[in-house]
């Protein structure tokens, strides 16, 4: 098998001992592993190797010369370090100075620091009238200002920055160590002065190819996902042949990775149980906080400042790294969560839990973990960061953080990185003070996403590199992702933190357009030196707008490649098995299954009737904004009953005064809203909190407007009635199924004939009362309890107060009623004859749910409100019957 590197280059070198300084990490690993394995098979005897990154032998060397006094006793501050400092004083700026806010103020961050370090390897910092450049634009007397502020807490904390430190290391006398260099990218204008001013430099050029030797493959794409998808295939077939190594490199690495990998995982089927199984090595590795033991200990840590959302608390209660209520749900459990999403709150809080937890699953883990924290104040005030860290370590104690008994060897790998993540954080301390709880674990993310994981996989995998990482390496294969115009080579463009002037002046590389040709260039010569076969690809679409090839392989030709979706292994694979339809599954024994609702859902979708009534689905509530619409019924509802409750009938409306009667309306809100909040407080919520106080008021002078206007109404009508019953239950045995009903509201009429009348929120058309699956069937129901009930009508209760009655001469409109034939429009001549379809209608609804009859055949609107789609995958079926619809017609 070949190695990694071809240690002939190096050989000279090594052997006489002499020290070899690379770009990068990466190639400094690969250095040594290929010469010790040479080695090993040649002269198995101890020996040295000297191989370092650049700047981690000037750093030592700076180091050096602290310790031994040649240089001023400083502290260099780390990567991390450097770019919190600068986080810290833009944030304080930007809130002192009030003049704009930043969305992403750390992206800000680590954008000035990388402006300041670009000035300070070409020597700009050192100009004597610096500042006086950066008058002219905004952006640059912006971050003059934080420069100024970084250079002063840098002499006040002693701090060096690496090029700070480089400059001092020309101030010690000069030095003839002999130092090998693999010189590719070139390195910065101080490193290089630095180097050389230390060392006696010899310099190892990498292996070029013209295009003339070895001519890169190049392929054409229709789009970005074509392009990544195929270069997965490609990884997943050379990984098929015997000791053959292959790279893919990414030109825009941030961009395309995770893209890449989920196609990567599709081809090695590492999606789902397999997760960990990806024989492929990315350089990057993936941030710490974004596995998902880091990132649901975040959310547990966050949940002491703020209240999490829905979908952070679900993720946190079904952690199999925490004793949540969902890692093992036991039915109080799913008590708990019903009640908290029912309550439509948006943001859940420990408080809110706790109360839930203590009233309906006292005995979970969890509670006992909320009422330790809870009653630990310990998270208040300032402290170190250090000192953070052993409060975040101990917080995850209480936690039982990670609870999980058997951790998989990537988890392993993961935790082992957990004190690494406490001393970056702790390292803070350097730049930054005492901090609050709330930066502390800001900066404990942070650190967790500059610490990437790399989980150990195996040696001869197939790699994923940004374009520097794969120079110097040799592999089979190559490709080479994303060769865009204005990526390959990338467009010259202006640093905005710093004035042009001053980036002409230094000639920076990224203003230079035949620079960047040149390098560009020359890495394409490099990768295919490296490699056997190198394929470049680009994709002509991305997001609907075209894009263009990289001029240097424009001139190749490559055929358009598309369609990557479905993936061909699942056309390989796909079977289709064959099921028997379940016709039915008839009920073991009659039992009472509902109200009024279980006759509803029947009517208008069986099959939504088998999972709310028979299966007992419980949806989760979504979030409400202000009052919901049931809130909002319940009040309505509530404030008639408490009115008629104390009137009981129209001629005791008609004897009261107005005040008298607006008195017991306000009183009626008053005692329907405190209702409401009372209920809301015993489920753990508080109703006011939730819909604001302004909301609350709106909607009590709404329901008082409307519950006015409607006792104006039934002061109109036409014929005299007193109310004899509110709200009370009633059975009913229907064809064996037994209902449990609850009509609003009954009158009887001065004749002696009674009329059922059910509030709503909005009022359906009577239509919907009729035919042999009625959409409301709640009023013929009642019909069925009680023989002198000769008609219904729905009270919609808003505004606009009109009764929608069915039957004959019942008195609640202002215009003639028309006769029943006409109001069913010829579905029954009278009364008795309507009652009587309404039962057989009824009787065979009953007699299907029953039979267990769940159909999936929906009535025209029952699916508007339904959340069963993602069940019954009534789109796809009407997808499917609309294409053999038109294949039919087109035949
Ligand atoms: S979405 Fe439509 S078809 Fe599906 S269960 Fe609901 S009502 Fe029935």
């Amino acid at each position: 098998m070949r190695r990694n590197i071809d240690v002939h280059q190096f050989e000279s070198f090594l052997k006489k001992d002499h020290m070899i300084l690379t770009p990068g990490k990466r190639l400094a690993r690969e250095i040594v592993e290929a010469w010790t394995t040479h080695r090993q098979t040649t002269q198995p005897v101890a020996f040295r190797i000297l191989v370092e990154p650049v700047d981690a032998w000037l750093e030592r060397a700076w180091i050096n010369a602290v310790e031994d006094g040649r240089l001023p006793l400083q502290r260099l501050l780390s990567t991390e370090q450097q770019a919190a400092l600068w986080d810290d004083i833009i944030r304080k700026d930007v809130s002192r100075n009030n003049s704009f806010s930043l969305t992403q103020p750390r992206a800000t961050a680590i954008r000035a620091k990388a402006a300041w370090d670009k000035l300070s390897m070409y020597g700009g910092s050192e100009i004597s009238d610096l500042w006086r450049h950066f008058q002219f634009e905004e952006d640059c007397v912006v971050f003059a200002r934080w420069a100024r502020k970084f250079q002063d807490q840098m002499q006040k904390i002693n701090g060096a920055t690496r090029y700070q430190a480089y400059e001092q290391l020309l101030s010690l006398p000069a030095e003839s160590t002999p130092i090998a260099l693999y010189e590719f990218p070139e390195l910065p204008p101080i490193t290089r002065t630095a180097l050389e001013h230390l060392s006696e430099l010899a310099v190892i050029t990498p292996k070029i190819t013209s295009h003339d030797d070895r001519v890169p493959i190049v392929r054409r794409f229709a789009t970005r996902e074509d392009e990544l998808a195929a270069a997965a295939v490609w990884a997943h077939s050379m990984s098929a042949l015997p000791d053959k190594r292959s790279a893919i490199v990414l030109l825009d690495l941030e961009r395309d990775r995770a893209q890449l990998e989920y196609f990567l995982r599709a081809q090695f089927d590492c999606l789902d149980a397999q997760y960990n199984d990806l024989p492929v090595n990315f350089s990057t590795g993936m941030p710490l906080g974004m596995t998902p033991m880091f990132r649901d200990a975040m959310i547990a840590l966050q949940w002491e400042l703020r209240p999490l959302s829905r979908s952070d608390w679900l993720a946190l209660m079904r952690s199999p790294f925490f004793p949540g209520l969902l890692s093992n749900p036991s039915p109080n459990a799913l008590e708990v969560v019903e009640r908290l999403f029912r309550s439509g709150i948006t943001e859940i809080s420990m408080d809110q839990t706790l109360h839930l937890l203590t009233r309906y699953a006292s005995d979970t883990p969890l509670k006992a973990i909320l009422i330790a924290l809870l009653s630990d104040k310990s998270h208040r005030g300032k402290k170190t960061l250090s000192a953070w860290g052993q409060w975040i370590r101990s917080r995850l104690q209480i936690w039982r953080w990670p609870c999980r008994a058997s951790l998989d060897s990537i988890e392993y790998q993961q935790l082992d990185r957990f004190d690494v993540s406490l001393d970056a954080l702790g390292a803070l301390s350097a730049v930054l003070p005492i901090q609050t709880h709330e930066a502390a674990l800001t900066l404990w993310r942070q650190s967790l996403s500059n610490i990437a994981f790399q989980p150990k996989t195996p040696h001869d995998s197939i790699r994923v590199m940004g374009p520097l990482e794969a120079i110097g390496l040799e592999f089979e294969g190559m490709w080479i992702c994303g060769a865009q115009q204005g990526v390959f080579p990338r467009a010259p463009r202006l640093d905005a933190f710093l004035p042009a002037s001053i980036q002409k002046r230094f000639d920076f590389q990224e203003l230079n357009g035949p620079r960047l040709l040149a390098h560009s260039q020359k890495l394409l010569e490099i990768w295919c030196a490296g490699s056997t076969e190198t394929v470049v690809s680009y994709h002509e679409l991305d997001r609907g707008l075209p894009r263009q090839p990289s001029g240097l392989i424009a001139g190749f030709e490559g055929t358009i490649e598309t369609g990557w979706f479905p993936p061909s292994r699942w056309l390989a694979l796909r079977q289709v098995e064959e099921m028997a339809v379940d016709e039915r599954v008839p009920m073991a024994a009659q039992q009472s299954t509902g109200g009024s609702g279980l006759i509803r859902d029947q009517a208008s979708c069986g099959f939504k009737a088998f999972i709310k009534h028979r299966i007992k689905v419980t949806l989760l509530g979504s979030e409400a904004f202000g009052f919901t619409a049931i809130e909002r019924g319940l009040l309505l509802h509530e404030m008639m009953f408490y009115l008629w409750h104390g009137l009981s009938s129209q001629a005791a409306l008609l004897d009261i005064a107005e005040t008298v009667l607006l008195e017991r309306i306000e009183r009626a809100a008053m005692t329907a809203l405190n209702k409401l909040e009372a209920d809301a407080e015993r489920s753990g919520f508080s109703l006011r909190a939730r819909v604001g106080e302004s909301c609350w008021q709106l909607e009590q002078a709404f329901c008082i407007d409307v519950v006015t206007a409607w006792m104006n109404q039934e002061r109109d009508r036409k014929i005299p009635f007193t109310v004899v019953s509110l709200e009370e239950e009633s059975a009913l045995n229907i064809s064996g199924l037994k209902l449990t009903l609850r009509p609003d509201r009954i009158d009887r009429l001065e004749d002696g004939r009674r009329i059922v009348i059910d509030y709503k929120s909005t009022a359906p058309a009577k239509s919907r009362w009729l035919g042999p699956r009625p959409q409301e069937p709640q009023l013929p129901l009642y019909t069925l309890l009680d023989q002198k009930l000769k008609g219904i009508a729905f009270a919609p209760l808003t505004r606009d107060t009109q009764f929608i009655p069915l039957g004959n001469d019942l008195g609640l409109t202002q215009t003639p009623e028309k006769s029943l034939s006409q109001q069913t429009k010829g579905w029954a001549e009278d009364w008795d004859k309507l009652v009587a379809k309404w039962a057989s209608a009824l009787e065979e609804l009953a007699r299907a749910f029953l039979a267990g009859v769940a159909s999936i055949d929906p009535s025209p609107s029952a699916c508007q409100h339904c959340d069963l789609q993602p069940v019954c995958r009534i789109e796809q079926i009407r997808r499917t019957q609309r294409s053999s619809a038109e294949n039919e017609a087109f035949e």
